[in-house]
């Protein structure tokens, strides 16, 4: 998988695809997912072009790693999910059954997650 800057996530970050913005700031954006697994599903996304997260600690700057980090807590905080507890998902490559090659944290709470992940098939 390689990056295409025709993904969908791109797309929204340069404005051509309208998103539920929940924060940005300079080096992130995140908003809700047009497909919700969990009362609360939030995408955080880095503004810049990065594939994985072996990619983003290989090129992404200090900034962007460590505003991308903290914009997870603020998205739990503002979303009210900071108090229940949430769950944290980053699905990369193949294996990890990423979709959208623009990586990306998943953001979900408002109920229970149940376990972390289904037995493999
Ligand atoms: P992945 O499987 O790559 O980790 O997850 C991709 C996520 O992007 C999915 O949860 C899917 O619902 C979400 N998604 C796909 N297209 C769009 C879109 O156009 N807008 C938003 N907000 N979410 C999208």
């Amino acid at each position: 998988m390689s990056y295409d800057s025709a993904n969908i996530f791109a797309r929204i970050l340069r404005g051509e695809i309208p998103c539920r913005k929940v924060y940005e700031d300079a080096h992130v954006l995140a908003f809700h997912d047009i497909q919700p697994q969990a009362p609360v599903h939030v995408l955080v996304v880095p503004r810049g072009a990065y594939l994985s997260w072996d990619d983003f600690h290989a090129a992404a700057s200090d900034a962007e790693q460590a505003a991308l980090s903290r914009a997870i807590g603020t998205v739990a905080r503002l979303t009210g999910i900071d108090a229940g507890g949430y769950r944290v998902i980053s699905n990369c490559g193949r294996n990890g059954h990423q979709e959208v090659p623009h990586l990306h944290v998943h953001v979900l709470g408002g109920r229970p997650m149940g376990r972390m992940v289904a037995k493999a098939e």
